[in-house]
């Protein structure tokens, strides 16, 4: 079994010149070297924006690009793009190779109750998950995660992100996070600077926070025991949103933690010890693009 350990926090990414491939449900981040100062800088994937800031201790533009788990494997292009008054302009365009991910099956038996939902309480889901929906819709300018993300827990790897579930025999929904498993009351730390944007009770989720790190990062505390976030407050990375529990559709204590990155669902553990991708240098013009 692995375990997710707390990450070192870092204030800055390691830059490193690595390859344009990245795995379905992967962050892939990025390091845009641009000699003009711009205000404005984003990387265009899949009609996705994904904004860069400038990094003063490397000199360059930094960034992170969430690959959701569906996304087909194939050979994309990024598009680097500025903008000069209200008008876009592109700066370069970058090929990004996906790889195919085998996810995996896990087999779960939950009591019916859990799976087969009546009608009041299928109204109830619906109603949560467009909740959800909506609230991972709002994109805020302003980007208030720092530097290293962190795991919120130490915990052991109980469910890994992807798996192809089967409940009771039937074809479910996939794995959108990760399970840690780790004894009831644990503090759970906000894995990095956000505002709470959520806190209720959901019916699959349990007691549940959700942060927003701005630029339309978000990240999920599931089947909470006890919840110590307020709505609506600013946190800092490490500060505890609650403690760990078993509520809602759960088998045990454990942590869900799960990662929404402009709508892409990706594994939250690649996002602690992230290298940077140096992807363009003005200076010294990589090939091949
Ligand atoms: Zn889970």
């Amino acid at each position: 079994m692995l375990t997710c350990k707390f990450a070192p926090v870092g204030n800055h990414f390691r830059v490193e010149s690595l390859p344009r491939v990245v795995k379905q449900g992967e962050v892939y981040p990025i390091s845009v070297l641009e000699p003009k100062s711009l205000k404005s800088i984003y990387v265009e994937f899949q009609g996705v924006r994904f904004p860069l800031a400038f990094s003063k201790q490397n000199g360059t533009y930094e960034g992170l690009i969430g690959i959701d788990m569906d996304t087909q494997p194939s050979t994309y292009e990024m598009k680097i793009i500025t903008k000069d008054g209200g008008s876009d302009i592109h700066l370069s365009n970058l090929s990004l190779k996906v790889e195919k991910v085998d996810f995996g099956i896990q087999k779960l038996s939950l009591p019916s109750s859990m799976v087969d939902l009546d009608r009041k309480t299928l109204e109830r889901v619906n109603k949560e998950e467009r909740r959800l929906n909506s609230l991972f819709l709002a994109f805020r300018e302003e980007r208030l995660w720092r530097g290293a993300f962190i795991c919120p827990v130490e915990g052991e790897l109980s469910g890994a992100f992807g798996f192809r579930r089967i409940i009771n025999g039937q074809r479910r929904s996939p794995h959108t996070g990760v399970d840690l498993r780790v004894k009831e009351g644990t503090p759970v730390l906000a894995c990095n600077s956000g505002i709470v944007a959520l806190v209720k009770p959901l019916f699959f989720s349990g007691k549940s926070v959700i942060l927003d790190h701005g630029w339309g990062f978000y990240s999920m505390y599931f089947h909470l025991s006890e919840v110590l976030a307020k709505e609506g407050n600013r946190v800092g990375k490490g500060a505890i949103m609650g403690r760990v529990g078993s509520t809602g559709r759960s088998t045990g204590p454990h942590l869900h933690w799960g990662i929404k990155m402009n709508g892409a669902r990706v594994d939250p553990l690649s996002l602690l010890n992230l290298k940077v991708h140096r992807l363009m240098s003005s200076r010294h013009p990589p090939t091949g693009f």
